[in-house]
């Protein structure tokens, strides 16, 4: 395969971008990342004519595939011709925000930002104004953007910033917990629940090899943050508006939390976040409150147009049937894979998320278990061996995954996320086809 012209983009990048690149993961790539040229449908396109199937997607944002419907790209072109923003308002932020309410029942209320990033910091924020607490808890293994409150490892007893950058103090007031650990949080809450603001976690683990709540986990939430006045707080910028289709995984697991963070998704494309929930808690930013947020760029037109007729896209077509029935057949046919060539490995994903986890150890009995991706069922064969918690993930066969996995399935023209831990989603345009050529490189290479 000739890289030619990306390995002489990365050369320059190496001079003018830390890493060469925007954003780190992107880097994650050995020896060089390939640079993209276009997209084209399910596929994209290198800087020397190579074709991929793309199961990144952006990294989560594009439902729709890289070729827009009509409606959706008259709609970006028509409001960046008007002029792309103004500083006062425009009605198309209304009519999105008026669409997610009306489909999410949680949502009465929203503030648009510009990124995931924005949004848990401003949900922070919020939460900590609205209870007037300070501690936060996130999910060890949770992702919520590069920001101070949540750059935050290690346990209850012993926190540390996760990043160099980030002053130890922030570590006073974020509790970090074992994901689906019901008895980790229950000893949190009984400690220090008065003294917590909120709970801040991803419905689904999806930024750590994807990992799904056990039953009961999101239920125990819920009520430890009623019973001590803290606020549950969702973090849906991944799964949003993709797990559960327009009523976000929220809907799926059938949990009304006091606050929404979204983003990739609901911006269609562009850069987005948005922080909704009941009226009276997002009430509380100003102007009509007293917990400070703002942004220029917020509620950007062109941003607003792209995420409401992607939206609306998903609304009036079978996008999401069609996007869930291929993700079923990629984790179906792994798990068949994965059984004959590694059973070790565990096939993780749910509606348009998949990912197979280089995990070690195999299951005794191989019969009966989750036929399309781990679901933690507890009569699984597999449930003792499958990851619960973001630890679970990290410790799987991570460099196998990166130096084997995923050079060998580009070699056969199929783009993986770029390590073990970051999710891949399926889109509108990908085919039945890209599912098994996918599925037929998966079986060369693992
Ligand atoms: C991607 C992501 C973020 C951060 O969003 P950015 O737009 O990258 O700042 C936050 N939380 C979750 C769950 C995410 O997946």
């Amino acid at each position: 395969m000739n890289t030619e012209n990306s390995r002489e983009l990365y050369d320059r990048a190496l001079s003018v971008l830390p890493g060469g690149v925007n954003s780190p993961v992107r880097a994650a790539i050995q020896p060089y990342p390939f640079f993209v040229e276009r997209g084209d449908a399910g596929h994209v396109i290198d800087a020397d004519g190579n074709r991929y199937i793309d199961w990144v997607m952006g990294l989560g944002p594009l439902l729709l595939g890289h070729d827009l419907p009509q409606q959706v790209e008259s709609a970006i072109q028509k409001h960046a011709s008007a002029g792309p923003m103004y500083g006062t308002p425009t009605e198309i932020e209304v009519d999105l925000a008026e669409f997610v309410a009306r489909h999410v029942p949680s949502v009465e209320k929203i503030r648009f930002v510009n990124s995931g990033t924005e949004a848990t910091v401003s949900a922070v924020r919020l939460a900590r104004g609205y209870t007037g607490r300070k501690k936060i808890v996130v999910m060890q293994g949770g992702y919520h953007g590069a920001q101070e409150s949540t750059l935050v490892e290690g346990d209850s007893s012993e926190p540390k910033p996760s990043s160099n950058g980030v002053p130890r103090s922030f570590t006073d007031h974020t509790i970090p917990v074992p994901f689906n650990d019901t008895e980790a949080i229950e000893r949190v809450f009984e400690e220090k629940g008065d003294e917590i603001a909120g709970v801040l976690v991803e419905p689904i683990l999806a930024n750590k090899g994807i990992v799904s709540p056990v039953d009961g986990y999101h239920e125990t939430l819920r009520k430890l943050t009623r019973e001590h006045g803290s606020l549950l707080v969702f973090d849906e910028v991944i799964t949003g508006f993709r797990v559960g289709g327009l009523a976000c995984a929220q809907g799926k697991f059938d949990i009304t939390p006091d606050i929404t963070t979204f983003g990739k998704i609901i911006g269609g494309g562009f850069p987005v976040g948005a922080i909704g929930g009941r009226a009276e808690i997002i009430e509380s930013f100003t102007p009509s409150g007293d917990v400070f947020q703002a942004g220029t760029c917020s509620g950007h037109p062109v941003t607003m147009a792209a995420g409401l007729e992607t939206l609306t896209y998903a609304a009036e077509n079978d996008v999401y049937d069609h996007v869930n029935e291929l993700g079923d057949a990629l984790r179906r046919g792994l798990t068949d894979i994965c059984a004959d060539q590694a059973p070790e490995y565990t096939v993780v994903g749910t509606d348009s998320l998949f990912k197979v986890i280089f995990t070690r150890e195999t299951p005794v009995e191989a019969e009966s278990h989750c036929e399309a991706g781990c679901e933690q069922r507890t009569d699984c064969a597999r449930y003792t061996h499958c990851p619960k918690t973001g630890a679970d993930v990290a410790s799987a066969e991570v460099e196998r995954w990166n130096r084997l996995l995923w050079p060998a399935m580009r070699d056969q023209g199929v783009f993986l996320s770029q390590n073990q831990f970051e999710a891949q989603f399926v889109s509108v345009a990908h085919t039945e086809e890209d599912v098994e050529k996918t599925l037929e490189a998966y079986k060369h290479a693992l």
